[in-house]
C-alpha cells in the first residue's frame, strides 16, 4: 500500500515540476529529485522482505485470525504499521523420532499449517497475495499488498525419501532447510533435540540420502537452506548443490560465537555459491544474556511448562497470554539484545560476505524479536539503525530484498534448466 501510495504521489508531482521548471526558466535544467534521510520516509519506498515468521497450526481460523490485533509478533496489521511489506511464512515441524510414525506426525503438523497460510490468503485476497516468484511478490507490492511466501524449516516431513519435494515446489514451498534441532535422516544439526548442544556426529554433514535431497531441491528449483545444519552438512551443501544455497535465519559467531551461528569460512562459503545469509533477530544469538535475565527466562517457561527448544506459539491461548505479558515486564526489566547488536551482525556479514550476500529474517513467533524490533509494526528501527551506520538506500534495498529475491531467481532458472524446461 505504502508503495502504491508513494507512486501515485510521484506520479502526481510529475505534472508539478515540469510546470515549475516552465516557470523559472533560469532554474537548474535538471534539479535532482526531492530526496530525504529520513527513515521513516526511506523505510516506506523499500520493499522490506523478512525470510522467516513461525505461524501456528491455527492460523486464520476465529482463534488466530491474522487480520485482527493478535497477540502473534506478526499479523497484518502489524505487518502494514511496521513497513514489513513480504513475509516467508513457515511449515515447521518439531522433530519426533526418525521412524514412519515420527515422519506422518510431522507431515500432518506441515499440511496444517500450509492449509493455514493458503487460507490466510484466501481470506484477506485484498490484503496478502501468495508468492512463488520475484514477479509475483514485486506484482502483489504494486497492487499494494503485503506478501506471503512459503518455507519448510526442517524436511524432516518428507520421511526416508525425496519425492514429495516438487510436490511442495507446486504448491509453492520455495526454501526448504535440511535439519532442525537434532540430527536427522538427511544430515547432521548444529545442535541437539531441543536446542541442546549438538551429540556426537551421525552422518558427519549430509548423509547420502542428503544428498539426493538437495539434488532434488535443486532440480524443482527450491532455495537449499542450510540454518540450523551443522557446519559439516552446510559445507557438503555448499559442494553439492549446482544452485545458490541461502541460510535463511542464522546469526553470525564473528560477533558472538553460537555452534547455531555462521562462522567467517560459512559466509564466504554461502557468498561463493552466490547465496544469501539472512541475518536472524533472534536475541540470545545476537549477545549473550545476562544471568539474571536467563533465570527469569527460565521460571517463565517452567510456570507455563514450555519445554527447552518449543516455541511459545505452541502454547494454548490463556497461557500465551500469560507468557507474553509476562515476558513484556522481563523485557522491560532486564532488556535483551537490541537492534544495535542486530545490526553488528548485519555489519559483520557484509564485511566478510559482501553486501550482495546479506538479508534479514526476524524468526517473529518462533523465538525471535529483540529490543527494540519486538514485532513487525517496529520493522522501521532496522532500517533507521542501518541507515545511521551509513547504509544507502541502494544497499538497503539489497539486504531488505534484492539479493534474496536475486537468489531465488537463480535458483528457479537452475530447476528449469535441470529440469530441461
Ligand atoms: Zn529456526
Amino acid at each position: 500500500m505504502r508503495t502504491y501510495e508513494r507512486r501515485l504521489s510521484l506520479a502526481g508531482l510529475i505534472p508539478v515540476l515540469a510546470l515549475a521548471a516552465c516557470a523559472a526558466p533560469g532554474a537548474a535544467p535538471s534539479a535532482p529529485a526531492p530526496s530525504s534521510d529520513d527513515p521513516a520516509v526511506v523505510h516506506a519506498r523499500l520493499f522490506t522482505l523478512d525470510t522467516h515468521i513461525d505461524v501456528e497450526e491455527n492460523i486464520a481460523t476465529a482463534a488466530n485470525d491474522p487480520g485482527g490485533f493478535t497477540t502473534n509478533q506478526a499479523d497484518l496489521p502489524k505487518m502494514r504499521a511496521g513497513g514489513l511489506d513480504a513475509g516467508f511464512f513457515i511449515l515447521y515441524s518439531a522433530q519426533g523420532p526418525l521412524d514412519a510414525a515420527g515422519y506422518a506426525a510431522a507431515r500432518q503438523v506441515v499440511e496444517n499449517k500450509y492449509a493455514g497460510i493458503v487460507r490466510m490468503t484466501r481470506a484477506y485476497p485484498d490484503q496478502i497475495a501468495l508468492a512463488r516468484t520475484a514477479a509475483d511478490a514485486r506484482a502483489a507490492v504494486a497492487q499494494g499488498k503485503l506478501v506471503a511466501f512459503l518455507g519448510m524449516e526442517n524436511a524432516y516431513p518428507l520421511g526416508e525419501g525425496v519425492e514429495d519435494v516438487s510436490m511442495w515446489a507446486a504448491r509453492g514451498v520455495t526454501y526448504m532447510g535440511i535439519a532442525h534441532f537434532g540430527h536427522n535422516q538427511f544430515g547432521d544439526s548444529a545442535n541437539g533435540p531441543g536446542g541442546t548442544p549438538a551429540p556426537p556426529p551421525v552422518h558427519d554433514g549430509l548423509s547420502p540420502l542428503g544428498v539426493e535431497l538437495v539434488h532434488a531441491m535443486n532440480r524443482a528449483g527450491i532455495m537449499v537452506d542450510v540454518s540450523h545444519s551443522a557446519k559439516s552438512t552446510m559445507m557438503d551443501a555448499v559442494s553439492v548443490s549446482d544452485a545458490p544455497i541461502i541460510a535463511s535465519h542464522s546469526a553470525v559467531s564473528g560477533v558472538y560465537d553460537n555452534p547455531r551461528s555462521l562462522d567467517d569460512e560459512q559466509l564466504r562459503a554461502i557468498a561463493a555459491t552466490g547465496g544469501v545469509a539472512q541475518i536472524v533477530a533472534y536475541a540470545s544469538y545476537l549477545a549473550p544474556e545476562t544471568p539474571e535475565r536467563a533465570a527469569a527466562v527460565a521460571a517463565l517457561r517452567e510456570e507455563v511448562h514450555l519445554p527447552a527448544g518449543a516455541s511459545p506459539a505452541t502454547l494454548y491461548p490463556e497461557s500465551a497470554a500469560l507468557y507474553a505479558a509476562r515476558m513484556a515486564d522481563i523485557d522491560r526489566r532486564l532488556p535483551r539484545a537490541s537492534v544495535s547488536d542486530f545490526v553488528d551482525h548485519i555489519d559483520h556479514a557484509v564485511a566478510v560476505a559482501g553486501i550482495d550476500h546479506v538479508g534479514i529474517a526476524s524468526d517473529f513467533d518462533g523465538g525471535g524479536g529483540i529490543d527494540g524490533w519486538r514485532d513487525a509494526s517496529e520493522t522501521e528501527a532496522v532500517t533507521a539503525e542501518l541507515l545511521r551506520r551509513g547504509y544507502t538506500e541502494e544497499q538497503l534495498d539489497k539486504i531488505w530484498n534484492g539479493n534474496l529475491l536475486r537468489v531465488l531467481e537463480e535458483v528457479q532458472a537452475e530447476g528449469r534448466e535441470l529440469r530441461g524446461e
